[in-house]
């Protein structure tokens, strides 16, 4: 009888014994249980995402491109109605590009040393990663000249504020029209 009455009454229950044992609550009367669990799992990830973060340089990296270490929804993707466009967009922001910054990392059985990753297109001697592509390589300066109007695109433009700026749609534009003239002038040489 006593074993019996020990017994939890529900799956949920259950889950809320198992994590005890690692000390974590669910118990909350404010909220739903299954709202609780939610939010449990959302905190322990956070935890993971921010630890994940200080580990690994390429996660770092994607920080600092977004501008942002919170876990979270990014507003900018509710800021492009076209799909394409965000998915441009989304793909940059995960170093999901032809930059030679990325494709030194791939080159095996040795990566080529970060800072020999250099620019194809210019004469500058810099690595070309995202700051040198959209920023800095004289390449896309005639690019960069029909967007100036509406983009922040000074030589001293921090590459955060670039890409978090309000005007999503049109940074996706801009970087369209950069990879297209990268992706023709690679294919001429
Ligand atoms: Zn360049």
């Amino acid at each position: 009888m006593g074993r019996k009455s020990r017994l939890p009454i529900c799956w949920l229950a259950q889950v809320a014994e198992r994590l005890l044992t690692y000390n974590l609550c669910i118990n909350n009367d404010q909220l739903l249980p299954s709202v609780c669990l939610k939010q449990l799992a959302e905190k322990q990830y956070i935890i993971h995402h921010q630890m994940a973060a200080a580990d690994s340089s390429r996660v770092r990296a994607y920080l600092g491109l977004n501008n942002s270490a919170q876990y979270g929804y990014k507003k900018y993707l509710s800021k492009v109605d076209n799909a394409q466009l965000r998915k441009t967009l989304a793909r940059f922001r995960c170093a999901n590009h032809k930059l030679q910054i990325e494709l030194g990392r791939q080159v095996k059985p040795v990566k080529v040393p970060m800072q020999h990753r250099y620019c194809k297109l210019c004469n500058l001697g810099e690595v070309e990663d995202e700051d040198h592509f959209l920023l800095v390589c004289p390449t896309y300066q005639s690019v960069r000249e029909r967007f100036r109007g509406s983009l922040p695109l000074t030589a001293i433009t921090p590459l955060a504020e670039l890409l978090s700026c309000q005007q999503q749609g049109i940074l996706a534009r801009f970087l369209v029209q950069c990879q297209t003239v990268r992706s023709e002038l690679l294919h001429q040489t």
